[in-house]
């Protein structure tokens, strides 16, 4: 069986039957996530002990690759803490737009992901699930969407009264 297959058939059998589907009860960091360019929408529950996320739950309606995402992040990450999640999310990024990124051993499942690059319309379909923890894992919560570019400043940008 080639690789390609290989990775097909994880992705697919993620979105036919995605785990950690539905609502986390209790959960302590919430977030939703958007990517307008698909239609995509998600919802992530976590229950977090101290730094570690002990549980995690996803809801929501999106393509295949994005419930499939979402799917195997939700197993990638359980009973890690932030720092971890963080890396993890840093070589998931680098396999979603680097075309000479390799999988290392740390990704597991996560590499069936690799397939996305050759994609790029579909690149924020796979990533929006890791925005979406890391407004859970950092905030208090809110909706981020795949359209906000990341290194926009925290906070609304306000303007002093008698400015233009
Ligand atoms: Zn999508």
């Amino acid at each position: 069986m080639e690789l390609r297959d290989l990775y097909r058939d994880v992705i697919l059998d993620h979105n036919r039957h995605p785990r950690n589907f539905g609502r986390l009860d209790p959960a302590n960091a919430y977030a939703e996530g958007h990517n307008p360019l698909c239609g995509d929408r998600l919802t992530l529950s976590v229950r977090l002990v101290g730094d570690r996320i002990e549980d995690i739950r996803f809801e929501g309606k999106g393509c295949a690759i994005s419930t499939a995402s979402a799917s195997l992040m939700s197993e990638a990450v359980k009973g890690k803490d932030r720092a971890a999640v963080r890396q993890l999310f840093e070589s998931v990024h680098a396999l979603l737009t680097q075309q000479d990124a390799l999988a290392g051993p740390e990704l597991g499942k996560l590499a069936a992901l690799s397939g996305v690059r050759e994609f790029p319309a579909r690149v924020k379909c796979a990533s929006l699930c890791w925005h979406t923890l890391n407004a859970a894992l950092e905030s208090d919560g809110g909706t981020v969407t795949t359209e906000v570019p990341d290194e926009v400043p925290s906070g609304p940008a306000r303007k002093m009264a008698g400015e233009p």
